[in-house]
């Protein structure tokens, strides 16, 4: 194997569009592009599947994890843990695949100095008013978590110029062709 895969991370407010445009990415780059699937207290979504979405696991054994050092990067949002199993990250990257982490801005800081080679993305909407409209339009998630999400989304966005590149997803087709070529002249690929 060649050299070692590029880390990817990806941040932005839920309900941006993120996860369409991360997942289109993998779509078109699969084989060469992976994403890392992190652990989660967050109780499954209608649909999510245990080690697909995310692993879902218990505060006290997400605590376990933390003290044994297995996360890369872990962070609270929202009232719920997440973080990113290091083994598998480190694993895929040394195989020469890339890897995109999806997570939120206190992860991406931690990962950022673990790990100066990484390429960080942060997913803007076109206006807050447009973000709202969107959670809202998800319907999975209660009137109270969608105010906690916006209240997140306030104080994330303003994080975005901590980030090596800021997409605006006004149109996907749009965002995404930014995205693909971030990836490529990243990856040399370009
Ligand atoms: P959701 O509950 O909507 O799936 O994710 C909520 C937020 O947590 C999103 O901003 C998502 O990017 C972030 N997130 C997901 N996995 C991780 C992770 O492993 N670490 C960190 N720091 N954030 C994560």
């Amino acid at each position: 194997m060649g050299s070692r895969g590029v880390l990817f991370v990806f941040s932005g407010p839920s309900g941006v569009g993120k996860g369409t445009l991360k997942a289109r990415l993998l779509s078109e780059f699969a084989g060469q592009i992976v994403d890392s699937v992190s652990a989660t207290t967050r109780a499954p979504r209608e649909g999510e599947q245990d080690g697909r979405e995310y692993f879902f696991i218990t505060r006290q054994e997400f605590m376990r994890r933390v003290e044994n050092n297995e996360f890369l990067e872990h962070a609270e949002y929202s009232g719920n843990c997440y973080g990113t199993p290091q083994k598998n990250v480190e694993r895929l990257l040394g195989e020469g695949i890339d890897v995109v982490l999806e997570i939120d801005v206190q992860g991406a800081r931690q990962v950022r100095s673990r790990m100066p080679g990484c390429v960080s993305i942060f997913v803007l909407p076109p206006s807050f008013e447009e973000l709202e409209h969107r959670l809202r339009e998800r319907h999975t998630e209660t009137e109270e978590k969608v105010l906690a999400r916006l209240d997140a989304a306030k104080r994330e966005i303003p994080c975005a110029g901590e980030y090596d590149y800021q997409i605006v997803n006004s149109d996907l087709d749009a965002a995404y062709a930014q995205l693909r070529g971030l990836y490529l002249k990243a990856t040399g690929r370009a």
